[in-house]
């Protein structure tokens, strides 16, 4: 495998090579400023420093700017120097924490031990904040686990939904042995560190990302394949990147995906792990070429199922609270626990957005609206 172009790489500035390697990382699914917004395991809202070690790959992935073969400016960064910008922004408050990928330098072991010395350094020296390792495909097992001494989440990035499309999108590496077997590693890794204390450090959950619209695999695949990684590999918040293309990449003359995509994807997702839907609820989200229609899916499962609205909602189980629009996992315990519901006030006193519910519900005997008018 080739490298590409290295000739300016003596010219950059620490700056500049932290600046273009941050903004490698809009393709790990962020934006191109060196902080992002990422939800840590308890569903916080936390910001990180991200970047990558390197966009210097040596592998071919014919979706990725990074490929070895596209010409672009190609830099690296020390452990050390990543370890130094992720505590100088710690110690100003401005993260909470570092989002720690990479192209594969040279192959992945070379990677991941990198990747270890970054979170080590940091570790030592008594960094307390959240870290988290996108883990390189190939990686092996004996380095996976010392990330994991270190790291507060990890995985490996599976792009695709088969064998078959991963070898058109990422010819270097095998699905079933760089991708699938990592993530049953990281699984097996995770669910033994739940049991422990884990040095007081909290856990996420196993973590992947998939790249929308790269190839002819539908939504609907994704979604299966999805469901899938939650049941085998405990999978909670899968990452979803619309494909855009990249000049200089075998796909630069192919149409984007569109960004909503991803929103719609990511409800799903919610849907099957907070909400208890499974994917046969979700026929009616899907167009006729098995692609997600660009509208509420609860809703448009709502409204696929009359027989169960308007629900009443002093009487409903917490299943059947969550498959009203406009109420959360939050909300319906709520109203579940609450004293009784008498009005709609007391609905928005509890956060709950009325106007999507009013049709699907029922207080003390009355509907709010009747669901066939609320149809059409
Ligand atoms: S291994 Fe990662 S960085 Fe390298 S070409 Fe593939 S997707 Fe890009």
């Amino acid at each position: 495998m080739n490298s590409g172009s290295n000739k300016f790489e003596h010219y950059l500035t620490l700056k500049e090579r932290i600046s273009i390697l941050s903004a490698g990382t809009k393709y790990d699914n962020c934006n191109q400023s060196s902080v992002c917004h990422a939800f840590g395991p308890d569903g916080r809202c936390i910001q990180l420093y991200k970047t990558l070690l390197s966009n210097n790959c040596s592998a071919e992935c014919i979706f990725c700017p990074n490929r070895s073969q596209r010409s672009a400016v190609k830099t690296s960064l020390e452990p050390k120097e990543i370890a130094k910008v992720t505590w100088s922004l710690y110690r100003k408050n401005t993260i909470e924490g570092l989002f720690l990928s990479s192209g594969i330098l040279g192959d992945p072991e070379n990677t991941s031990y990198k990747q270890l010395e970054v979170v080590k350094l940091l570790r030592d020296e008594g960094f307390k904040g959240y870290i988290h390792v996108r883990i390189m495909p190939g990686s092996p097992k004996y380095l996976l686990a010392e990330i994991s001494e270190h790291a507060n989440k990890f995985g490996v990035n599976a792009e695709t939904t088969s064998s078959l499309n991963y070898s058109q999108l990422c010819p270097n590496f095998d699905y079933k042995n760089d991708i699938l077997k990592r993530l049953k590693w990281t699984q097996k890794i995770i669910d033994q560190k739940r049991k422990t204390n884990y040095m007081n450090r909290t856990i996420g959950a196993n973590d992947t990302q998939f790249v929308v619209g790269a190839l002819d695999e539908t939504d609907k695949e994704i979604v299966t394949t999805m469901s899938d990684f939650m049941k085998k590999y405990g999978l909670r918040r899968p990452y979803f990147m619309s494909f855009d293309p990249v000049p200089n990449t075998p796909l630069e003359n192919n149409y984007p995906s569109p960004k909503w995509k991803e929103l719609r994807l990511y409800q799903l997702s919610y849907l099957l792990k907070d909400y208890n839907f499974n994917l046969h609820d979700f026929d009616p989200i899907f167009d006729e070429h098995n692609n997600v229609k660009n509208l509420d899916p609860k809703e448009l499962i709502a409204q696929n199922k009359p027989e169960y609205f308007p629900i009443d909602i002093n009487n409903a189980t917490l299943n059947e609270l969550l498959m009203i629009p406009g109420i959360g996992p939050i909300t319906a315990k709520k109203i579940f626990y609450s004293q009784g519901i008498g009005c709609e006030a007391d609905l928005k006193r509890l956060g709950i957005s009325v106007t999507r519910a009013r049709p699907y519900i029922t207080l003390n005997g009355q509907s709010q609206t009747s669901l066939k008018s609320f149809m059409g």
